[in-house]
């Protein structure tokens, strides 16, 4: 697991080297200087704004505001001379005047974030938490925990054994197993992998027996779900089925919105956080720091200036310092990203607070945008008693969330919601599919529209809620489990991520398939995490304890310090590790 992470962060490291503040943005059609030269230019206010070259406007926009380009995908022959260069080059202007590139050299963020801030306006290394999903999957739900494999049924399945011939010679190899035996080794493993199986957050519970008949098609919905194209073969009715239930689901009206099926929570953050720039091509990104790596990927991408707030100890947002940041830029609009259930710990930022934030800051509603990150919990938390609203009928723009975690798709997808009109800022005709390219992805799978349909249609609200339900109930019981034997362990409210100290013992993590975060691990606990196998787990994360001893934290603010936190409320600390509370 550990090398795992590390090499996640190496690859988050690598790839952010391209990142550059600001300069040039690839994006959609359309030119956003005489836009921008109007919209910003009485509002400059900042040291760093002030040296922008926004002078004269209202004469010739076009021609003073150079190097500021924000959209640059479709030049306008007219400003051949003044586009910046390639986005990978260091330097981000081609100038007609001396004075753009003086702005361009500088950041134009306030030049006053203070030290607990990570400004990512001009640093390379825009990334958030690694985060530690998607490592394992399989199925083999309920209670019976499957045996492990022979060395023999592990050797069929080496890379010597799976490799694929490039010569007759080769093929005839007569240690070669055939495929159908490498695959029923494959079976079994994927049986036992998926009977212990307690880290990642997919709903492993599922029965989709009916829809194998199918895989058969290549059922592909290209172009906009609403707006068919050439290609027979799709399953855009389910599509728009499911975009509809998700429409109901979140409270909004009949043709104000739009959505899709995505293949994963991912691509669902990358097109919220897409719009939002579209919507707002000078806006700065919040965001926490514990929030999924997926988000600040996306400002990378769009060349975006991101801020990663600070949390408070159970995960949430630090209210206080987003205020202060968002006062602090006030001559720029506001995009921030609201976490519907972070990846670690579960944490939901409290939507209110943050719209209360806005309205007290006097931020009008034309200035700001709000994603949600609902990749878990967006599903769950509609279904939880007395749980705070999260729905359209407040101010926000886009929802993302994961097919194949709390609704258990077996194959990754996502769905994702926005108000119709914000889609029309992206929208292109393509002939050659007689469609609309509204989408991040061209081609997509129609068989996960078919899946989620199936899921959605045969559960029921009523169904979706059991397992809700059993999840938040199922959690406690886990909680309290933990706690009965001595270890430290957290839930949030509204959560049913549990979070433990990191067991000691690297292979019951890996049996187990925790996620782990330096000194920290998690469950999740989903539908198919039973009673029967959490009194399992518990007992053997006993012998573990008593034989390898407990995680002392290595340093006063790591994960398992915060974990400890007061803040957190109950009392669920074991207290033989010591008080650090008072490092709060
Ligand atoms: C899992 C997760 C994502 C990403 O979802 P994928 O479907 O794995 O791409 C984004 N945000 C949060 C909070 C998540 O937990």
């Amino acid at each position: 697991m550990r090398a795992i992470l590390q090499s996640a962060s190496r690859i988050a490291t690598r790839t952010s080297s391209s990142g550059s503040g600001s300069g040039s943005r690839v994006g959609f059609g359309g030119s956003f200087v005489a836009q921008r030269a109007s919209a910003a230019a009485p509002t400059l206010t900042n040291a760093n704004a002030a040296t922008a070259t926004v002078v004269g406007v209202g004469s010739n926009p076009t021609a003073t505001v150079v190097g500021i380009r924000f959209k640059s995908s479709l030049p306008l022959p007219e400003d051949d001379d003044i586009i910046a260069p390639h986005p990978s080059s260091s330097s981000t202007t081609t100038t007609t005047s001396t004075s753009a590139t003086q702005h361009d050299s500088e950041p134009h963020l306030d030049n006053n974030t203070s030290d607990t801030i990570k400004d990512y306006t001009s640093n390379t290394s825009k990334a958030g938490t690694p985060s530690p999903w998607a490592v394992f999957d399989a199925w083999g739900a309920g209670d019976a925990i499957a045996d492990p494999l022979s060395k023999e049924e592990e050797a069929v399945l080496s890379p010597e054994m799976v490799r694929i011939p490039t010569s007759e010679h080769d093929r005839s190899a007569d240690n070669l197993p055939d495929e159908s035996r490498i695959l029923e080794c494959y079976d079994r493993l994927l049986k036992r992998k998926s009977s212990v199986h307690f880290g990642y957050p997919y709903n492993l519970m599922y029965n989709h027996e009916e829809l194998y008949e199918f895989m058969k098609y290549s059922i592909n919905n290209l172009g906009d779900p609403f707006v068919p194209s050439n290609y027979g073969v799709h399953s855009r009715q389910f599509e728009c089925a499911v975009i509809d239930f998700f429409a109901d689901l979140w409270k909004m009206e009949k043709d104000s919105y739009w959505g899709y099926v995505t293949t994963c929570g991912t691509e669902g953050n990358l097109h919220g956080i897409l719009l939002a720039r579209e919507c707002h091509p000078d806006g700065i990104l919040y965001s926490s720091r514990e929030t999924h790596y997926s988000v600040f990927k996306a400002a990378r991408y769009y060349r975006m200036d991101a801020k990663a707030i600070p949390t408070l100890p159970m995960g949430e947002i630090d209210y206080d310092a987003l205020a202060s940041e968002i006062a602090k830029n006030r001559d720029r609009p506001v995009i921030i990203n609201v976490n519907i259930g972070t990846t670690v710990k579960g944490a939901v930022d409290n939507l209110d607070r943050i719209l209360r934030i806005l309205k007290t800051l006097g931020i009008p509603r034309e200035r700001f945008h709000i994603h949600c990150d609902g990749a878990l919990f967006a599903m769950m938390m509609p279904f939880v008693d007395w749980a705070p609203e999260v729905s359209f009928q407040k101010p926000i723009d886009s929802i993302a969330v994961s097919g194949h975690k709390m609704l258990g798709c077996p194959m990754p997808c996502g769905i994702a919601l926005t108000r119709k009109e914000h889609v029309k800022k992206v929208e292109q005709k393509i002939d050659y599919l007689n469609s609309v390219d509204t989408t991040i992805m061209g081609s997509r799978n129609g068989q996960a529209a078919l899946y989620l349909w199936y899921s959605l249609r045969k559960k029921g609200i009523a169904g979706i809620k059991r397992d809700v339900v059993h999840c938040m109930e199922t959690a406690q019981y886990l909680r309290d489990k933990i706690t009965e034997a001595g270890l430290t362990c957290r839930l949030n409210d509204l959560s049913s991520t549990v979070v433990l100290e990191r067991p000691m013992d690297d292979k019951f993590i890996k049996r187990w398939q925790l996620a782990c975060e330096e000194d920290i691990a998690h469950v999740v606990v989903m539908p198919n995490v039973t009673k029967v196998k959490i009194d399992k787990f518990v007992e053997e994360l006993v012998e573990c304890k008593e034989k390898h001893g407990r995680w002392t934290p290595a340093r006063n603010d790591s994960p398992l310090v915060k974990l400890q936190s007061s803040s957190w409320g109950g009392s669920y600390v074991a207290p033989s590790v010591g008080n650090f509370k008072e490092s709060f």
